[in-house]
């Protein structure tokens, strides 16, 4: 039997500054539910990536006052309050708002500014949190990253998704010269290209240097 995974666009936490930051899921399965405090600036690269972080990690991150836990010796009354307290919290979002805060701080302040991958095939979006001191990419362990910013708003266009793959030959000095030159040629036709990550199902073979 044929079967087929279908990529889903993560959801959107919040957008700032034009840059929108992605929920990321257990399993990296979009069934099992987004994960808490772990998010991602590139949709097609989340859970287990080197793409996502830790909002708890961010030096900006301040764990917000939470009720007193519902366990331990407590009276009828105590009770009824702690489940009220615990109702208010969750209804006025403000862990939610806590990790939005946390998350724009640090965008601003560059612990997360997004940092772009220069292999082509690979074209991550690394928040700086997560480079090294070489800015090495922590997905192909190839390319250098460098720091961008989200365009500009343009009108609105309609949008079209497709997908296909293409099987071609392409002269070139090495495999990764050749991946690169092909994602650089397709890019020039297509702008706003998205390539999937070498490991994905639709793609049999990997690119190596
Ligand atoms: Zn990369």
């Amino acid at each position: 039997m044929p079967y087929t995974t279908e990529f889903v666009e993560p959801e959107i936490l919040f957008t700032h500054r034009g840059l929108p930051v992605y929920k990321t899921y257990r399993n990296d399965e979009f069934g099992e539910g987004a994960r808490n405090f772990w998010f991602t600036l590139d949709p097609l690269h989340g859970t287990d990536s080197g793409c996502e972080f830790d909002v708890r990690d961010l030096p900006t991150w301040q764990p917000p006052e939470h009720p007193p836990f519902l366990c331990g010796a407590m009276t009828d009354q105590e009770r009824i309050d702690r489940e009220a307290a615990w109702k208010r919290y969750h209804a006025d979002e403000i862990e939610q708002n806590a990790i939005i805060a946390a998350i724009t701080q640090a965008l601003d302040h560059g612990d997360l500014a997004p940092h772009h991958c220069s292999v082509a095939w690979c074209n991550a979006l690394v928040p700086k949190h997560n480079l090294g001191p070489d800015n090495r990419c922590p997905l192909c362990r190839e390319g250098a990253c460098t720091p961008w910013a989200p365009p500009p708003p343009g009108p609105p266009q309609p949008r079209e998704r497709f997908t296909t793959q293409i099987s071609c030959s392409v002269e070139a000095s090495s495999e990764t010269d050749a991946t690169n030159r092909l994602a650089a040629a397709i890019r020039s036709a297509i702008p706003d290209v998205c390539f999937l990550p070498p490991d994905a199902q639709e793609f049999a073979s990997t690119p190596t240097s």
